[in-house]
């Protein structure tokens, strides 16, 4: 199957949602998967990517 980058865009778009108190990340993904970024408000490292459907 081909990718189309807009479709990697939409599915990420580097925003992300923690886990714990569901507050909103913007930042590339790639920083997300390696677990360098925490979440400012209760500082977990577990996000899942915003999607919609
Ligand atoms: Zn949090």
């Amino acid at each position: 199957m081909v990718k189309f980058p807009e479709a990697e865009v939409r599915k990420f778009r580097n925003v992300f949602v923690c886990r714990k108190c569901k507050t909103k990340i913007k930042s590339p993904n790639m920083k997300i998967i390696q677990g360098k970024v925490s979440c400012r408000r209760c500082g977990s490292k577990m996000f899942k990517a915003v999607r919609k459907k």
